[in-house]
């Protein structure tokens, strides 16, 4: 499977940190660090809703993409609290992370509710950025493999046939998601290649070559440059070094495949 047909994506997922004020600052110390790096990818940075305003402004002039945390499953109504795609793409957001761990762990996101998501998503103009993964007990068990294609086949269920090439999908560990615990190459490889094996049983051989496959889970300046180098592997979702320039920058350079 050839890795040129498909767009390599190093996305940063800054959580709940940050502030509005910080942006700039943070841009300017990345930006030096990391010349013509639209040629070999898209960078995308997710942060918290009230940060999108700033960082849809500060981003626009380096061709940094900007993507939201979560978003709701319904198109709009009495849910306080909750956003809707359409006020996403109304600013202008391109991406969003559906079905992180955190959210399913923390906030009781079960299966169904990011099927429902990565409809509203996938409806709209969208990227849902899709994360799949298993638990350590679950490795331990030796059903890595099944319960990941059961997460993603749940995620696009009823996605039709014409729908998902807008879709990407993250293998991200939950052992390894801000623990310091990276997978080998080798298990991440092993995964992402299972992930394209369902995407092509779904939708064929098309979309399993050109839908994104990331790989998250303490991803940093050290072991990217091996992850990325995965035959299945396209890009990165990252957590803790997408806060510090000089970290995130060294990640974006390493997919650099020239
Ligand atoms: C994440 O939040 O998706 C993530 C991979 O975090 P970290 O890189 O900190 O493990």
């Amino acid at each position: 499977m050839n890795k040129r047909y498909r767009r390599t994506i190093i996305a940063g997922n800054w959580k709940m940190n940050m502030l509005a004020s910080g942006i700039k600052p943070f841009t300017e110390e990345l930006i030096p660090l990391v010349p013509d790096f639209h040629k070999w990818c898209e960078t995308v940075v997710c942060v918290p809703f009230p940060l999108l305003p700033e960082a849809l402004r500060v981003f626009k002039s380096y061709r940094i993409r900007v993507g939201a945390q979560n978003m709701s499953q319904f198109e709009s109504g009495a849910y306080t609290g909750e956003v809707s795609s359409a006020q996403l793409m109304d600013i202008g957001v391109g991406y969003v992370i559906i079905g992180h761990s955190e959210r399913r762990e923390l906030y009781g996101e079960t299966d169904m509710t990011v099927n429902k998501k990565v409809h509203a998503a996938l409806n709209g103009s969208l990227c849902p950025i899709i994360c799949v993964g298993e638990t350590l007990v679950q490795r331990e068990a030796g059903v890595t493999n099944n319960l990941v294609a059961t997460q993603l086949k749940s995620a696009l269920y009823g996605v039709q046939v014409d729908k998902p090439h807008r879709a990407v999908i993250a293998y991200e560990p939950i052992w390894a998601i801000g623990t310091g615990k990276t997978a080998t190459p080798d298990d991440a490889q092993q995964v992402c290649r299972e992930i394209r094996a369902v995407i092509r049983s779904l939708y064929g051989a098309h979309a399993a070559r050109v839908i994104p496959v990331l790989y998250g889970g303490s991803m940093n300046e050290k072991n990217a440059p091996d992850l990325l180098a995965q035959q299945d592997i396209d890009g990165g979702l990252i957590g803790g070094a997408s806060l510090k320039p000089a970290s995130f920058a060294a990640i974006i350079n390493a997919a650099n495949p020239f």
